[in-house]
């Protein structure tokens, strides 16, 4: 895919500029030069053909040449509640989800958590629209504010989203598989624990709010290794992909 750069400010009428580190990235990296052509986006769901008019110190200045829609996104809302793992595990995470079209992360607030989702949200706000550049997403995935499992658990009962619960709780393959398959329509939640698992009471929560439980076979897995996992069968079910199909069909 060409460079993408990320425009912070909506592009509405016929200029646009690129600032911060996303104009240093296009003057001093790629040495860009007046009259290049780039792909700008600015999450709004479109994406600009942009020649460039002038380079300055701290800002680049942009033409836009072409507007298209292009909708790189999922058929449905898929969001992801999970309990952050620490450092660097953060932004791959961020980095997956965005890749496989998730739409809102948020990081849950639970009693074995480890990690400040709160000092985090910035950071991973700027991974969000890294990995945006780099997959070719129109729209950045939402990071919401930290909320506590408590309120998200009795959240969205309503709304017929599919909400699914991940938890080791020893089910058979063939259980787990049927549980997971969602109600794409009305959108997916997953829920992820964290490293040291979710507490009797968490749980508990989930099974009164009526979440489906989903086990993901007989290893433990780190948290962020669930989250892509099932995120990852969400979204290629929903793109009807048979890549699942053509792994286990037998050898002609
Ligand atoms: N000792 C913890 C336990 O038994 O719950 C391990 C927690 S695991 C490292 C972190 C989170 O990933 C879990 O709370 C769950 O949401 C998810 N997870 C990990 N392995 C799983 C599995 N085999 N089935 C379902 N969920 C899993």
């Amino acid at each position: 895919m060409t460079q993408r750069y990320f425009c912070d400010a909506a592009i509405t009428g016929s200029r646009a500029a690129l600032s911060g580190g996303e104009a240093q990235h296009l003057a001093r990296v790629m040495r860009a030069r007046a009259g290049d052509v780039v792909v700008l986006f600015d999450g709004s769901g479109a994406e600009f053909s942009a020649r460039i008019d002038r380079i300055g110190k701290s800002a680049v200045e942009l033409s836009i040449v072409e507007r298209r829609e292009v909708n790189r996104e999922l058929p449905f809302s898929l969001t992801l509640a999970v309990a952050l793992p620490k450092g660097d595990r953060q932004r791959w995470l961020v980095e997956k989800a965005v890749e496989l079209g998730v739409t809102r992360l948020v990081p849950l607030v639970t009693a074995r958590g480890v990690a400040d989702g709160r000092a985090a949200v910035d950071r991973l706000r700027r991974a969000v629209i890294e990995a945006s550049k780099q997959c070719g997403r129109n729209r950045l995935m939402d990071i919401a504010e930290p909320r506590r499992w408590s309120d998200v658990a009795a959240d969205s009962a309503g709304d017929g989203a599919s909400r699914l619960f991940a938890h080791p709780t020893g089910a058979t393959a063939s259980d787990s598989g049927e549980t997971m398959t969602p109600t794409q329509a009305r959108g997916v939640v997953i829920a992820i624990g964290p490293e040291g698992g979710w507490t009797e009471e968490e749980a508990a929560l989930a099974r009164s709010n009526d979440w489906r439980f989903v086990d993901l076979g007989p290893r433990i897995l780190r948290v962020e290794t669930a989250a892509i996992a099932i995120a990852s069968y969400v979204s290629l079910a929903a793109s009807g992909t048979s890549v699942g199909a053509n792994a286990l069909a037998s050898p002609q």
